[in-house]
C-alpha cells in the first residue's frame, strides 16, 4: 500500500519528538462566548479541564458586528475573577465608533483584563463579503491596536494568515499589514487555522525575511464537523487539500471515528511544526476540551504540578 500523501517524506522519530516537546511547548486556548446556560456549562467544563495545562493565555472571541459584546465581556471577566488564567478579549472594528470601542477597552481594563486580540472583524454580512470601515470607527486592525495602546498598556495580539487574507492583494501587502500592526504596538501574531504545515512554515519564512522578530503562533483547529470546517475554510480563503478532505470522507455519521481522525491529524500537524522548531500553539477549542487535551497530551503538554490533583 502506498504511503498517504500527507505522510510522504515525513521522517521523524516519535519518541524524540515527544522528548523534545516535553517542557518546551507553550499552548493557548480560544473559546467563544456561550449563548445559553447549557452552553455556558459546557464552556466552563472545558475551561476547568484545560486550566491545569497552564496555557500562556486563553482568549474569548467577539461575534461578528459586536453581536456578542456583553457575552464576551462577561465571559472574560469571569475567567479573570474565577481562574488562574491570563484572559484575553477579542475586539473588532466592525459596526462601532472609536468612542464606543474605547469605552469597551476601558471596561476591560477596569475588569482586570490586560490582553486584547485586536481584529478588523468580518463584514456584518459574514466572512467573504465586501468590507468598508464604519463611520468614525477604527478602519483596520492596525488602527485598533494603536487605539487600544492609547487607552491602556494592553498586551495586544493580532491575526496572521498562513494562506493569506483574501483581501490582501499579494504577500507583500499581507506582510506589510502584519508589520503595521506590530509597529502600532502588537507583540505577537496568532494565525488563522490551516491544514498544510508548509503554509505556516512559508509564512514564518516570509515574516523572518521581512526582518520581523515578533512571534507568530500557529492556530490549530481540530475538525469537529468537517462540513462546518470546510465552510469556514472557504469563507476565509483557507486551502483544504483533497487528501485532507479524504480523511473525513464518509465519516459524517460516525462521530467517534471522526474525532479520533481529527485528533490524529492535528497531532500530526503539530508534530511536523515541532520538527521545524515551532514551540507555541494556539488551539481553537470550540469550547470543548477533549480534542485539545488529547493533542496536547501527544505533544507532551500535561497538567502542571500546581494544578494537578
Ligand atoms: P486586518 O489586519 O485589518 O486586515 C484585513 C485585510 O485588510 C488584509 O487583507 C489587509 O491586508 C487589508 N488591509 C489592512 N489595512 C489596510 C488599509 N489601510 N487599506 C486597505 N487594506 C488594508 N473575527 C471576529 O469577528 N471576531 C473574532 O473574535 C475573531 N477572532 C479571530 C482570531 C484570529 C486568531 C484570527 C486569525 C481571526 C479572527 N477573526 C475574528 C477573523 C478576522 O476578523 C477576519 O479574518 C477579518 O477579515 C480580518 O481581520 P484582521 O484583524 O486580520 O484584519
Amino acid at each position: 500500500m502506498s504511503v498517504a500523501p500527507h505522510l510522504q517524506g515525513y521522517i521523524a522519530d516519535a519518541a524524540d519528538r515527544a522528548g523534545r516537546a516535553r517542557g518546551r511547548i507553550n499552548v493557548s486556548f480560544e473559546f467563544f462566548p456561550p449563548k445559553t446556560e447549557k452552553l455556558e456549562e459546557q464552556l466552563w467544563e472545558a475551561i476547568r479541564k484545560l486550566e491545569p495545562l497552564a496555557p500562556r493565555f486563553v482568549s474569548v472571541t467577539y461575534g461578528a458586528g459586536g453581536t456578542t459584546r456583553d457575552r464576551t465581556h462577561r465571559t472574560v471577566a469571569r475567567i479573570v475573577k474565577e481562574t488562574s488564567l491570563n484572559a484575553a478579549a477579542h475586539l473588532t472594528c466592525v459596526s462601532a465608533t472609536r468612542v464606543e470601542v474605547d469605552a469597551v477597552l476601558r471596561d476591560y481594563w477596569s475588569a482586570g483584563v490586560r490582553h486584547i486580540v485586536a481584529l478588523r472583524g468580518d463584514p456584518p454580512g459574514g466572512a467573504g463579503g465586501a468590507y468598508s470601515p464604519y463611520p468614525d470607527g477604527y478602519a483596520y486592525a492596525a488602527d485598533l491596536v494603536s487605539g487600544a495602546r492609547a487607552v491602556a498598556p494592553f498586551e495586544v495580539s493580532v491575526a496572521v494568515y498562513p494562506d493569506r487574507h483574501p483581501d490582501s492583494a499579494d504577500w507583500d501587502a499581507e506582510i506589510d499589514n502584519f508589520k503595521r500592526k506590530l509597529d502600532a504596538g502588537a507583540t505577537r501574531g496568532v494565525s488563522n487555522f490551516f491544514v498544510d504545515s508548509d503554509s505556516f512554515l512559508r509564512l514564518r519564512d516570509r515574516v523572518a525575511a521581512a526582518g520581523i522578530a515578533a512571534p507568530v503562533v500557529p492556530g490549530i483547529m481540530p475538525v469537529s464537523n468537517f462540513n462546518g470546517f470546510r465552510k469556514m475554510a472557504d469563507a476565509g480563503g483557507v486551502s483544504v487539500p483533497a487528501w485532507f478532505a479524504g480523511l473525513f470522507d464518509g465519516l459524517d455519521g460516525d462521530p467517534d471515528t471522526r474525532r479520533l481522525v481529527a485528533a490524529a491529524a492535528s497531532a500530526e500537524l503539530c508534530a511536523r511544526l515541532i520538527a521545524e522548531g515551532v514551540e507555541d500553539f494556539h488551539f481553537y477549542t470550540l469550547n470543548r476540551a477533549d480534542l485539545t487535551l488529547a493533542i496536547c497530551r501527544v505533544l507532551g503538554v500535561r497538567a502542571q504540578e500546581t494544578h494537578a490533583s
